[in-house]
C-alpha cells in the first residue's frame, strides 16, 4: 500500500493540475480583467507522467482545472489517458465504501432532472422568485467510483461544458464542479464580466448531469457587494438543478488584492441567510472534505459550505498542486513553488522525480494565515495556481 505523507503525518492522496493559465472570465474576485495568461503550460505527456509518478506515490484523486481547463485543445484526450492509471494508494474516506454513509448521501432534485432530463439547455428559471417544491427520490447513483480506478474530476467555469460534458464522461472523466457566482443572468455577467455566458453555464450543468457526471457539484464565491444576496436563489437552484451547491469564502488570492475581512461572507451569515428560506440539517462529511454539508429539512437539495477563512481546515489537507507551468505547490497560500518540470526537463528518471517529490511534500506547510499579522500574500493568485 503506498501513502505519501508530509511531515505533519497528513496523507496526500489529491493532486489538481492546471492544464492551463488562461481563462475566458474575468470574474471580478478572482482577475483584475486587465492582465491574461501570466505562465506557459505543458504538453499533456508531461503532465501524464507527472501524474502517472504520483499515482504510483499514493494519489487516488486528480482534479483538471486552470485557469480554464476546457480551453485547452486535447482535454478529452488527456483524460482518456489519465483514466488508465491505477491508484496504488488508500483511498480516503471521502470515497471509500466505509464512507458511503456521507458520500452517498448527496440527493437528486425532481425525479425527472437526472441524467435522463430532458428539459432544454436554455431553458431559464427565476431563481429570484419563489420556486415551487417537488417531492424528490433519493439518488441511487452515488457518484462513487471503483475502487481500482482513479478518480477523475475538473473544475471549470462551465462556459464550453455543453459540449464537451458526454465526450469527458465517455472518456472516463468522473465528476465535474462548475463554478457558478450567481443565478441570476445579470448579475452573473457583471461578475464574469462576459456578456452572456450564464446561459452557457446553464446548458454545461444540464448536460453534464444527462452524461451522469455526478455528484455535480456548483461552487459559488460569495463576495460581500456583489453576491451575497444569491443564498437564497442558490438554495432553490439546488433542489430544482438536483446538483449540490457549495458556497466558498473569499480567500485572499485575488490579481487586485481587493480582500478584506469585511468582504468575507462567513459560514455563519450563509447558514442564518439560508435559514430564512427553509432550514438546513447538517449531515456528516468526511474528515477531508473541504465542505461542511448540509440537507434542507424536507431532504430535497444539499448544500456545502467551504470556509477556509472562518473554519479552516489545512490539519486533514490532502492536496497538492501542479501549476500549468509545471511547479509543486503544496498550499495555496505557499510563497515558493517547486518545480518539477525542470527536474524533468534535466532528464531525472522516474525513481528520481519520486524523491524529487517526497522531499517537496516534506515541506508543505502547517498552515495558512489568513487575517493574521503576519499574512504573507501567496506567489501566485488563484487564476495561476490552479483551484
Ligand atoms: N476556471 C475554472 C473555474 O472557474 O472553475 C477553474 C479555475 S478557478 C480559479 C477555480 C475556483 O477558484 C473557482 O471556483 C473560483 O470561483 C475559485 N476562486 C477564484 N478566486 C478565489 C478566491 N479569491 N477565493 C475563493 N475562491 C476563489
Amino acid at each position: 500500500m503506498v501513502v505519501l505523507t508530509d511531515k505533519f503525518g497528513r496523507g496526500i492522496s489529491d493532486l489538481r493540475i492546471s492544464i492551463t493559465d488562461r481563462c475566458n472570465y474575468k470574474c471580478v474576485y478572482c482577475r483584475t480583467g486587465n492582465e491574461g495568461a501570466l505562465y506557459g503550460d505543458l504538453a499533456f505527456a508531461d503532465y501524464l507522467r507527472m501524474a502517472r509518478v504520483l499515482v504510483g506515490m499514493g494519489i487516488t484523486k486528480v482534479r483538471l482545472t486552470g485557469g480554464e481547463p476546457l480551453l485547452r485543445n486535447g482535454v478529452v484526450e488527456f483524460v482518456r489517458e489519465l483514466a488508465k492509471l491505477r491508484p496504488q494508494g488508500l483511498k480516503p474516506p471521502s470515497q471509500s465504501r466505509d464512507s458511503s454513509a456521507a458520500e452517498a448521501a448527496p440527493l437528486q432534485g425532481p425525479a425527472d432532472q437526472g441524467p435522463t432530463d430532458q428539459r432544454p439547455n436554455d431553458q431559464r428559471i427565476n431563481y429570484m422568485k419563489q420556486v415551487p417544491r417537488r417531492a424528490a427520490p433519493r439518488n441511487n447513483n452515488t457518484g462513487e467510483v471503483a475502487e481500482d480506478r482513479l478518480d477523475i474530476a475538473l473544475t471549470t467555469n462551465g462556459h464550453l461544458l455543453a459540449d464537451l460534458a458526454q465526450p469527458l464522461k465517455d472518456a472516463g472523466l468522473t465528476r465535474v464542479t462548475v463554478s457558478m457566482d450567481a443565478v441570476d443572468p445579470d448579475r452573473f455577467a457583471r461578475i464574469t464580466r462576459v456578456p452572456g455566458g450564464y446561459d452557457h453555464v446553464l446548458a454545461g450543468i444540464r448536460a453534464a448531469r444527462r452524461a451522469g457526471l455526478w455528484p455535480l457539484k456548483v461552487n459559488c464565491v460569495l463576495m460581500r457587494g456583489f453576491n451575497e444576496d444569491q443564498v437564497i436563489p442558490f438554495g432553490m437552484f439546488a433542489r430544482e438543478e438536483g446538483v449540490v451547491v457549495r458556497f466558498i469564502e473569499f480567500m485572499p488570492l485575488e490579481e487586485d488584492r481587493v480582500w478584506s475581512p469585511e468582504t468575507v461572507v462567513r459560514l455563519e451569515e450563509i447558514l442564518a441567510r439560508m435559514a430564512e428560506y427553509r432550514p438546513l440539517v447538517e449531515i456528516p462529511h468526511a474528515r477531508s472534505e473541504t465542505a461542511r454539508r448540509y440537507r434542507f429539512d424536507d431532504g430535497v437539495g444539499e448544500i456545502g459550505i467551504i470556509a477556509p477563512v472562518s473554519h479552516p481546515f489545512c490539519g486533514h489537507c490532502s492536496r497538492i498542486r501542479i501549476t500549468s507551468d509545471g511547479k509543486i505547490r503544496t498550499c495555496l497560500f505557499s510563497v515558493w513553488d517547486h518545480d518539477l518540470y525542470a527536474e524533468m526537463r534535466r532528464g531525472a528518471s522516474d525513481e528520481e522525480l519520486a524523491e524529487f517529490i517526497r522531499g517537496v511534500v516534506m515541506k508543505k506547510e502547517e498552515r495558512h494565515h489568513i487575517g493574521e499579522p503576519d499574512f504573507v500574500p501567496a506567489s501566485r493568485t488563484m487564476v495561476h495556481i490552479g483551484g
